[in-house]
């Protein structure tokens, strides 16, 4: 036993090395991978279960590093968050969103919004407002075509603080969502007082509804509310026909998933919309 206990603590220590190196490695490389030109965004479609038509999309950030390939997000973002360097990061995501958007319109694909991440770090940057409005007069892009999808976590850690913050990006007549909805601690009392347009239920939710009944009765739940205070509500992670039938039984408003599209490189996301596949 012994013995075993030794092999365990070694195999753990061994993980967590490798675990640090990892990190150490991403963090050294993400410094540079601005600089480098490996950053892309893709775009995956939100979708109108009444209508079946494109109504927005998400852009996602990929990372393709020449030798440790794809990186996903999972592995880079808090790396960037701890760093500090999501918030150039950040910016070039918005701008690049914004730029790209507004070039789908000027290629005359009907006007879409895009959504745009945003993390803890650049939610509390005290020039978020001020990058924001630069990439929409820089791009030309219209605010309304313009989406910042904020986590639950992160509007319901200082709510104050967070409802101001909100109540400006408002202002300049752009669209907010909250992400990942259903994850954190979600006050009701709180929830109305941020001038959100959508609630994002979270694709675990999603993921077990149609077979854990009280996992369906918190996702017909967060419909009815969230349409009640007035928010639109969109089902993330959707991968079945019988999930889309359900979430459209319980008159959900919209949805993003694998069964319409995964995220796609910004010319596919071009073709998509050209060819106006419906659901
Ligand atoms: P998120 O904002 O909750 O994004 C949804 C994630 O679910 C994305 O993973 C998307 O590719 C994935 N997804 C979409 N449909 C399905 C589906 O049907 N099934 C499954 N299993 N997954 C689906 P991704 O792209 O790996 O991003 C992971 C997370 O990384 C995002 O979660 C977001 O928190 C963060 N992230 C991605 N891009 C950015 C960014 O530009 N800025 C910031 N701050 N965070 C980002
Ligand atoms: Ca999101
Ligand atoms: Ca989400
Ligand atoms: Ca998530």
């Amino acid at each position: 036993a012994k013995e075993s206990g030794r092999n365990q603590l070694q195999f753990y220590e061994a993980a967590m090395h490798s675990r640090i190196a990892e990190r150490t490695m991403i963090e050294a490389e993400l410094r540079h991978a601005l600089a480098r030109d490996q950053l892309r965004l893709h775009y995956q479609p939100k979708v109108d279960l009444r209508t079946g038509a494109v109504v927005g999309m998400e852009a996602l950030l990929r990372w393709q590093h020449p030798t440790l390939g794809m990186v996903s997000p999972a592995r880079f973002i808090g790396v960037a968050e701890e760093t500090g360097l999501i918030v150039e990061i950040g910016r070039w995501v918005t701008r690049t969103a914004c730029f790209q958007n507004m070039a789908w319109q000027q290629a005359g694909l009907t006007p879409l919004r895009v959504a745009v991440n945003v993390s803890a770090r650049q939610f509390r940057d005290p020039g978020l407002r001020r990058e924001v409005q630069a990439a929409l007069s820089d791009s030309g892009l219209d605010p309304r075509y313009l989406e910042l999808e904020l986590t639950e976590s992160l509007v319901m850690h200082n709510v104050d603080g967070a409802v101001a913050v909100v109540k400006e990006l408002k202002r300049m007549g752009i669209a907010l969502s909250i992400d990942d909805f259903g994850t954190g601690y979600s006050s009701l009392a709180y929830l109305k007082l941020f001038p959100v347009d959508y609630l994002k239920i979270d694709q675990s939710f999603v993921r077990e509804m149609l077979t854990e009944p009280k996992v369906a009765a918190i996702v017909r739940s967060v419909i009815a509310l969230g349409q009640s205070l007035g928010f639109k509500v969109i089902a993330e992670g959707v991968e079945t026909e019988a999930q889309l039938a359900y979430l459209r039984r319980h008159q959900c408003d919209d949805m993003q998933g694998y069964l319409f599209s995964k995220p796609l490189p910004a010319d596919g996301f071009g073709e998509l919309l050209r060819s106006e596949r419906g659901l």
